[in-house]
């Protein structure tokens, strides 16, 4: 699977559909102008809805920018490579426990890794059937975030049979991703093979494409944003995300020049995106960071949501926040929380999450805040604390800025003059510049 795509930003339907927990609808009647507010977190009493449950450890990958292996947590090896029976019974009751407390109808499971085919059927298909018969919750809903390189047939039925909705990781073409997307085994390129597979699969009948919601994309500002947007269209793949590499101002992403590549990568993409119009693909970060300029609510991580709606459940129990926070060190990368003798929503309490997600003093007043969030709190962390702006502040205020024009360029006068201000100055927003 992938992780720098992680559970948060993972759940494949996540990528086709409106945000994390299914809750943002996107721009509805009972959307607000363009505001300058955060609208990212849940109400008061947000409780975890969501479970990444690292299923397996090891991956058959060895991505470079991968968080788990090579952005300096080594916690993987020290767990057991697949999740052991005991665990998974104690999840089912620790869900149940925490969907009764909180009358919860409905609780999502997102199976990750490393790589989670790696479990192989017959313990994939033991692992489903024992969730789904020992928990209660009315709606059980599984997704998963896969490389994809094992899928075959088989799988596809069997995830079917348990209705597990997935995601790829897919970088783009062969030549840009295979630099970093490696095979484990022999150091090899990885993304042709994986080409080839998604192409049978779906010459064999509609069945992926009913599972399949699109794929996740790590940005590699080598190539331009624009022209991977007409890679993936051209490839047949109408939903897609791309995800800036996990990285912070202690700890800054792999190949860091600075932020600028990133800023040009996200308007081309977005640009090409808007040029197309009725044949644009959904692109989740385009589509939610919009819905935010007006007025809907953004759940995702990747774009300040609220962390207290999910927790991660590693193979040996151990429960924490986001596990992209590992990379932040200190107690986030500790293991100090199980779900032997803790409920599944400690870490809420243990880590503060309701104090530390909290944007800092200039995003607070960022006419941006409603679409970026602040950035994924991991982005945030400057060796400290996480008040600060994200490592990739601004790219996405110039992104952000540029989506406010395209609004103010295309909704009615006596609309615009009826909306919150959004305190940006007509010459930031024809250049798109940073403050
Ligand atoms: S596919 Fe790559 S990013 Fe995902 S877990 Fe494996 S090595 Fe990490
Ligand atoms: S990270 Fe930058 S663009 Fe985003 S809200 Fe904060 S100041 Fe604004």
């Amino acid at each position: 699977m992938d992780t720098q795509r992680a559970g948060r930003e993972a759940g494949n339907a996540r990528v086709a559909a409106g945000g994390e927990g299914d809750e943002c609808r996107g721009v509805t009647d009972a959307c607000v102008p363009i505001v300058n507010a955060c609208n990212h977190r849940a109400p008061a009493d947000a409780v975890v809805n969501q479970v990444i449950l690292k299923i397996v450890q090891r991956c058959n990958l060895d991505c470079t920018y991968c968080y788990v292996y090579n952005r300096g947590d080594d916690s993987w090896k020290s767990r057991p490579p697949v999740i052991s029976e005991r665990v998974l019974l104690r999840l089912a009751e620790r869900i149940n426990e925490h969907c009764r407390r909180h009358q919860l109808s409905s609780f999502t499971i997102e199976l990750h890794g490393g790589e989670p085919l790696l479990i192989g059927k017959r313990k994939m298909q033991a692992l489903l059937t024992l969730l789904r018969s020992r928990i209660d919750a009315a709606h059980v809903r599984f997704t998963m975030q896969t490389n994809g390189l094992l899928l075959d047939s088989a799988w596809i039925d069997l995830l079917a049979q348990h209705q597990v909705s997935f995601g790829i990781s897919l970088d783009g073409p062969p030549a840009l991703a295979d630099r970093y997307r490696i095979q484990r085994k022999d150091r090899s390129g990885s993304t042709q093979q994986l080409l080839d597979i998604i192409a049978q699969l779906r010459s064999e009948g509609p069945l992926f494409d009913q599972l399949f919601g699109g794929c996740l994309c790590v940005v590699n500002p080598d190539i331009d944003g624009g022209e991977l947007v007409d890679w993936f269209v051209a490839q047949g793949f109408d939903a897609f995300d791309f995800l800036l590499p996990d990285g912070n101002r202690l700890n800054p992403p792999q190949g860091w020049t600075g932020v600028a590549p990133y800023r040009r990568f996200l308007l081309s993409a977005f640009e090409r995106w808007h040029a197309l119009g009725a044949r644009a693909p959904r692109i989740r970060k385009f589509e939610l960071m919009m819905s935010g300029l007006l007025g809907g609510k953004v759940f995702l991580d990747a774009l300040g949501g609220d962390l207290r709606l999910l927790c991660v459940l590693e193979s040996d129990g151990s429960i924490g926040v986001s596990d992209v926070t590992r990379i932040c060190g200190g107690e986030y990368a500790n293991d100090v929380l199980n779900i032997f003798d803790h409920a599944l929503d400690e870490h809420v309490r243990r880590y503060r999450i309701d104090e530390v997600q909290q944007v800092c003093g200039t995003c607070r007043a960022c006419p941006h805040l409603a679409s970026c969030g602040g950035g994924y709190l991991p982005h945030r962390f400057n060796g400290i604390h996480f008040a600060n702006p994200s490592i990739y502040c601004e790219a996405l205020y110039a992104l952000s800025a540029r989506m406010t024009q395209l609004l103010h360029d295309h909704l009615p006068a006596g609309m615009l003059a009826d909306m919150a201000t959004p305190a940006l100055p007509a010459s930031r927003l024809a250049s798109g510049a940073m403050r």
